[in-house]
């Protein structure tokens, strides 16, 4: 690359903060926006640029990065007058590493493509711990070029880079492994709901599962205190995951196939969720399993 690139950062949530304090810590310039400006405090303290809009960032930059919460996060970021959009042209970047659903990744591809601005589809895998230490994995798809040529900028905040194709594949490929850690999750709380059901303590069940090479996973490990504790401050905010059962769930009867196990486990997220339980850690499925009535599925 011939330059540093100029980087304007979206979305300073629990991974996006993480995302972009790595990417200053490598020493790139990073101005940010976010809804709610009090969270760019501690980038301003640290000399970042902080816009008043996503149309100022990417003013202020040649490569925009997106890590919003969904969809409509996504429109209200990007369309508009004060959308980053309006201010992107030839020559600038648009790497999209919220989750969203593959339609919605092949149109905003479309609509970059138009417009002359070069789009990766890149969403991560990896919570809130992995962001921290910049050891995510990136499922990116655009151009290889693109991707090859950024390699650094997103080495700052991953250890790995996954390339999938052409976009949506990194969002196709993010829902593929989304569909594994919301069955992982729902797995670990109907075992710890049954262990407290036969009068066991929970722990064990993580004591056994860490003491099998076979089964010694460090999801199981990294979801092991929410669990016995029932603390569920969220690394990954169910209402996230539940969103992402949707679009794996539309992906999948679009394309003619039933995934009745991921069916299964989003009725349950669902019923956590209108138990007011969205902001918090993924694994509060647990008290749905626990409390009374049960859930019925
Ligand atoms: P989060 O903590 O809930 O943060 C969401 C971000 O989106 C915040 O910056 C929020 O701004 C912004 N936002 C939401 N609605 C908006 C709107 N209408 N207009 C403008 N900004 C809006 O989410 P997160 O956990 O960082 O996740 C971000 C994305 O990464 C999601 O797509 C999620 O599925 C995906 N992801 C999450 C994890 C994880 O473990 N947490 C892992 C991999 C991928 P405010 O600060 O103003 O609310």
């Amino acid at each position: 690359m011939s330059a540093a690139p100029r980087i304007g950062f979206i979305g300073l949530g629990i991974m996006g903060r993480a995302m972009a304090l790595n990417l200053v810590k490598a020493g790139y310039r990073v101005a940010v926006y976010n809804r709610t400006r009090l969270h760019t405090m501690e980038f301003a303290d640290l000399g970042c640029q902080v816009a008043a809009t996503p149309r100022a960032l990417a003013k202020l930059a040649d490569t925009v990065i997106t890590m919003v919460s969904d969809p409509a996060a996504m429109d209200a970021v990007l369309e508009g007058p004060e959308g980053a959009l309006s201010a992107l042209s030839g020559g600038n970047t648009l790497i999209n590493m919220s989750t969203v659903s593959p339609d919605y990744t092949a149109a905003l591809a479309k609509k970059c493509f138009t417009a002359g601005v070069d789009f990766l589809d890149c969403p991560v895998s990896g919570s809130k711990p992995l962001a921290e230490k910049g050891q995510l994995v990136l499922l990116a798809a655009g151009k290889k070029a693109t991707v090859e040529k950024l390699d650094p900028v997103l080495k700052a905040m991953g250890r790995a880079v996954i390339y999938a194709g052409a976009p949506p594949a990194g969002t196709a490929l993010k829902l593929c492994v989304n569909l594994i850690v919301g069955q992982m999750t729902a797995a670990l709380a109907e075992a710890a709901a049954l262990a407290g059901a036969l009068k066991l303590d929970p722990e064990l069940v993580f004591t056994a599962l860490a003491a099998n090479p076979a089964l010694d996973c460090a999801y199981f490990r990294a979801k092991k205190e929410n669990i016995l504790k029932k603390d569920f401050t969220p690394a990954f905010p169910l209402q996230h995951m539940l969103k992402d059962a949707r679009f794996i769930l539309a992906e999948a009867a679009k394309n003619g196939l039933e995934l009745p196990v991921t069916a299964a486990v989003e009725k349950l997220m669902e019923k956590s969720y209108n138990s007011g339980y969205g902001g918090q850690d993924l694994s509060v499925i647990l008290r749905s399993l626990t409390e009374c009535p049960p859930v019925k599925i």
